[in-house]
């Protein structure tokens, strides 16, 4: 980034042979990122982050097909997705929020059922970002098409970790973050399959082909780009090393505290995250304490943290209060290593030891428990 903020600090749209050397980087990087997802160059456009291009492929995916009204998602889309739809369900779109069981997973017979000939739009998530579950997109993509609906994916938490080929896809529209392939924050990126017509978001002036009006953020694009470039690089050996340390990780903690789950499917899960449920203690705690040793974890996910209710992801699998409250993620990436997993291993049982220690619940039997499970069935 630091060359484009401050030698080529040029605006690349621009005609002098400055703003040409710009171009030039822009363009390598809009091709690093097609090539990671297998798509075409023009097929991408720059964003600002996940959140916009998750509100800008939703959006245009409406205004392409005014006559239609339904969208379908689900009850576990990152806040991104499901505010808007609650937003859009205001201005008199119908919305439907397809379930999960408790591990999880989508009803494909439900997706099937959801859909009619009034869906504009499914937009279903790559992978959980809070659990990984990993959903089966090309059945589901394959079902929309069936119905003439167009097909959003919010793949934030998936590029890098899952190969892509936009090119044998069903996929209309794709979103991707930096900062989850090691890019910096506050850049993201959008995939709008050739041929699928498309309004602009943010209106302005003809940049991204007339698809985000705006002046690009040049280092941002240019960084984005060597992320893709080195996410595809590394895809194969980074999805074995982080399944094989994300899975050491899991077995040690399961093995040697009492009263652990990991919450998601064991198997449908993206190779780096794991979701564990530490039963009878408060989850806010324990990262609390494992900020005292520099180890990084969370509760929910980092948009909704602090607001202290439990996770919708995790509500939405129907889990009991006890395994709610007390679940953390750890996300691992190509830079964790053996010995950080080790420390981890080395730490969190006293940590648990202290925190169970000190809590009034610490068996399934505590009738406190039983009638807060009960209140959250029956607000549910
Ligand atoms: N979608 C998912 C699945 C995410 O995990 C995130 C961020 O964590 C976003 C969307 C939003 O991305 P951004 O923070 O770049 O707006």
């Amino acid at each position: 980034m630091l060359p484009y903020l401050s030698q080529y600090y040029f605006n690349h749209s621009s005609m002098h042979s400055f703003g040409g050397q710009v171009s030039k980087a822009v363009k390598t990087a809009r091709k690093q990122v097609a090539s990671l997802l297998g798509a075409d160059i023009s097929e991408i456009v720059f964003t600002s982050c996940g959140t916009e291009g998750d509100n800008a492929a939703i959006r245009a995916a409406l205004l392409a097909q005014p006559n239609k009204r339904h969208i379908v998602t689900t009850e576990v889309e990152h806040p991104a997705v499901l505010n808007l739809c609650k937003q859009l369900e205001k201005q008199g779109y119908t919305v439907t929020y397809l379930s999960v069981n408790g591990q999880g997973q989508l009803d494909l017979d439900e997706v099937q059922a959801s859909l009619t000939g009034n869906t504009a739009l499914v937009s279903v998530m790559y992978a959980n970002n809070e659990t990984g579950v990993v959903f089966p997109i090309e059945q589901i993509g394959q079902m929309a098409k069936e119905y003439g609906a167009l097909f959003h994916v919010d793949a934030v938490q998936a590029v890098g970790k899952i190969p892509l080929n936009m090119k044998t896809s069903t996929i209309d529209l794709l979103v991707l973050s930096g900062h989850k392939i090691h890019g910096p924050k506050g850049m993201g990126a959008l995939y709008v399959r050739r041929g699928t017509k498309f309004r602009p978001l943010l209106v302005g002036g003809h940049q991204e082909r007339g698809r985000r009006g705006g002046t690009e953020n040049v280092a941002g694009i240019v960084a984005l780009g060597k992320a893709a470039e080195l996410a595809q690089q590394h895809l194969v050996h980074n999805v074995e090393q982080e399944k094989r340390l994300r899975d050491r990780l899991e077995r040690g903690i399961l093995e040697t505290i009492a009263d652990t789950v990991v919450n998601g499917h064991p198997t449908e899960r993206l190779p780096n995250t794991t979701n564990i449920g530490f039963k009878y203690i408060e989850g806010e705690a324990i990262l609390l304490l494992l900020d005292r040793y520099g180890i990084c974890a969370s509760s929910g996910s980092a948009c909704t943290s602090g607001s202290l209710e439990p996770s919708h992801v995790l509500r939405a699998m129907g889990l009991p209060y006890s395994v709610l409250h007390g679940s953390i993620r750890f996300s691992l990436s190509r830079y964790t290593t053996e010995a950080e997993v080790d420390r981890v291993l080395e730490v969190v049982p006293g940590i648990i030891e202290r925190l169970r220690a000190l809590s009034p619940f610490n068996s399934d039997e505590a009738g406190w428990l039983q009638e807060q499970e009960q209140s959250l069935v029956t607000s549910n």
